[in-house]
């Protein structure tokens, strides 16, 4: 069976680096597409449930996703993913990384085994959970070393 849709997910960490490449190169061996995906988790959100003594700062939320947006774009035109393939989404990274691959009809995640939660562990605990509930294969790429 050839993959015919990658969904690479990068949290930017040096193991996403190492997954990208990987990605990149079955895409071009499965003549597949390849889409990137990076999730932008722990925005300060209000919880109306301090009061309003704790103000919703729109405008760092703002700067935060602008500047994932711009990282995302230099990794994506490396890689040669065109803009319609590039997904820039708010939340939880499983969550909104496996919507988005059902949504894309997406056969072959790929990330790295490790990012910036999972050093020390067997599998990082991003890259777990997707493996537990992604419907599709999921393709976890070591970090050399
Ligand atoms: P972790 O399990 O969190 O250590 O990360 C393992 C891998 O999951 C990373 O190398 C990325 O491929 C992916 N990942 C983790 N966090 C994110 C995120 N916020 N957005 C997109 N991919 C992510």
């Amino acid at each position: 069976m050839a993959y015919r849709h990658l969904l690479l997910a990068t949290d930017f960490s040096q193991a996403g680096t190492h997954a990208a490449t990987r990605a990149s190169d079955l895409a071009r061996r499965y003549q597949a597409e390849l889409s990137i995906i990076h999730v932008v988790e722990n925005l300060p959100l209000l919880d109306s449930s301090f009061g309003p003594t704790v103000p919703f700062d729109a405008e760092l939320s703002d700067r935060i996703v602008a500047a994932a947006r711009n990282r995302l774009a230099a990794l994506a035109d490396q890689l040669g993913i065109p803009e319609q393939r590039r997904w820039i989404e708010l939340g939880s990274a499983t969550a909104e990384i496996i919507r988005v691959a059902r949504e894309q009809e997406v056969d072959l995640i790929v990330v790295g085994s490790h990012g910036r939660h999972g050093l020390g562990l067997l599998l990082g605990s991003t890259a777990s959970a997707i493996v537990h509930h992604a419907g599709c294969d999921v393709l976890a790429v070591r970090l050399p070393g």
